[in-house]
């Protein structure tokens, strides 16, 4: 048996130990639970532990494996970002609208990463409603960034996000819809994917902007996101938009090497704005790409740099629909003794949301109402078409592009609170891929100042395989994705 504590494994060897009987995953779940709750006061990455269930699904996976009726992720703890439908289990988006609520079902991807035997450990910190990029929003607090507890985790999915980075479990469910996987998995060191469009079933995911929103996965390198991506994906009769395409294996694909992969360098992604040191980690990155093999190629996304007003259109509009069923009558925090029904709404509304989702829904009403349409809404979705065209294009001459994930790593708590446009300009290179529905990567490719430093990976729709692969080539050369805070070691 290896001496290395079960905590610095990751979830592909955690899952061969647990079907050879190295360890079980009782004593593996009540390991990790351990150390979720001596971390909650300084990173406060959960919103809810759920340590019994935990320990009665982990008892049951044991006995499927002694039984020999065990699949390849039975018995691995996991997390999920509470933005995910939980039967029986409080999910709260991290919104006090919310703070109450208990699902009836399962979303889609709890309910396939639980018949594929994983052990739920709790649910995660987020940005209200996942509109952030620092998990600041949320109604529970801010959670800390696990490399430096002063800085932020990114965000929406910070607390999923920091649970991997300090090892407080292997592997967590997340959601991107203009970058809350690759910007929080840059901010804190890891390998977080956001998959196509229509890749990974919405149903029971608490929807911010629909056409936008789509579940992935945060570990610590891309050989666990494979596994995690695997069991999570596939075709849902459920989700209007879910895909019907089959799954690859994703974990045998990992193998392709990246001799002859064309890489595109993102022309406008090094133009302006960019932390120069952030630009000389990426580019030493390049070079051990060019090492295995690859070329590198220049390329233009000509529209990609009206991305970012073009989503804070987009997805606000859809907000204000989506969140109109937060009523206080047919879902959420319902006020004390309204005076009548208006007054009901009014205040349910008004003490159930925060002060960037008030927002959100205030400007996506705007630019939806009857003389504002054309002016904003519509032009933004014409916007749109011009930049999903762009990745079309750029996708004729190379495989994959490639480019920053954040402009500069982890910023201090607070110190883009007062400033939204400040903060929405952390999206900057992450929004173009959700605006044109295709999938990308972070992997964590250096550091900065003790903090962490992400290179993004985008590839044409349902390109997952080859993602994950060029990302897994880059991590067999390199250990930055092994780094782990000295006190979470
Ligand atoms: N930071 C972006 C926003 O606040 C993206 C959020 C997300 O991907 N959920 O909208």
């Amino acid at each position: 048996m290896s001496a290395a504590p079960l905590h610095s494994r990751g979830l592909a060897a955690l899952a061969s130990g647990l079907a050879q009987r190295e360890f079980s995953s009782v004593e593996l779940t009540r390991h990790l639970l351990g150390r979720l709750e001596a971390a909650q006061p300084q990173l406060n990455a959960m919103v809810s532990i759920t340590g019994e269930a935990a320990l009665a699904a982990a008892a049951r996976a044991d006995g499927a494996i002694a039984s020999g009726r065990a699949g390849p992720l039975t018995g691995v703890p996991i997390v999920h970002k509470d933005i995910f439908c939980t039967e029986g289990v409080r999910t709260t988006c991290g919104s006090r609208m919310l703070d109450n609520f208990v699902s009836p079902y399962d979303a889609t991807v709890v309910a396939n990463l639980k018949a594929a035997g994983t052990v739920m450990l709790g649910k995660a910190n987020m940005d209200e409603f996942a509109m952030g990029s620092s998990n600041e929003t949320s109604w529970f607090g801010p959670v800390k960034n696990p490399w430096n507890t002063a800085m932020v985790p990114g965000g929406s999915s910070g607390g999923s996000a920091a649970v991997v980075a300090a090892r407080l479990a292997p592997a967590a469910t997340a959601t991107d819809t203009g970058g809350s996987i690759r910007q929080p998995a840059a901010l804190t060191g890891i390998t977080g994917l956001k998959p196509t469009y229509g890749r990974v079933s919405r149903y029971g995911m608490i929807a911010f902007a629909s056409s936008l929103d789509q579940a992935g996965v945060l570990a610590a390198s891309a050989e666990d996101c494979a596994l995690l991506l695997g069991a999570m994906a596939g075709f849902d009769p459920r989700d209007s938009t879910s895909v019907d395409q089959p799954v690859p294996d994703y974990a045998a694909a990992l193998a392709t090497p990246a001799k002859g992969l064309r890489i595109g360098l993102v022309k406008e992604f090094f133009d302006q704005g960019l932390d120069a040191e952030n630009e000389r980690q990426l580019r030493a990155a390049f070079a051990v790409y060019e090492k295995l093999g690859a070329t590198l190629v220049d390329v233009s996304l000509p529209n990609v740099g009206l991305s970012v007003p073009t989503y804070y259109v987009v997805a606000p509009a859809e907000c204000s629909s989506n969140l109109a069923r937060f009523d206080g009558v047919r879902f959420g925090h319902r006020c004390d003794q309204p005076r009548d029904l208006l007054d009901l709404y009014k205040r349910s509304r008004g003490e159930g949301f925060g002060a960037e989702v008030k927002r959100r829904i205030m400007t996506g009403t705007y630019v939806l109402s009857a003389g504002y349409y054309d002016a904003y809404y519509l032009k933004a979705q014409r916007v749109r078409q011009l930049i999903s065209a762009d990745f079309v294009r750029a996708f004729e001459h190379v495989d994959v592009l490639a480019g920053p994930t954040s402009p500069t790593p982890a910023f201090p708590l607070g110190a883009k609170t007062s400033d939204p446009i400040t903060m929405y300009l952390n999206d900057i290179y992450t929004i173009g891929a959700n605006l044109a529905g295709v999938p990308a990567l972070s992997i964590p490719c250096g550091f900065v100042h003790d903090l962490p430093v992400g290179l993004q990976l985008v590839g044409p729709h349902f390109s997952e395989a080859k993602l994950l692969a060029a990302a897994h080539a880059f991590q067999q050369e390199t250990d930055w994705h092994a780094r782990v805070p000295a006190v979470w070691q």
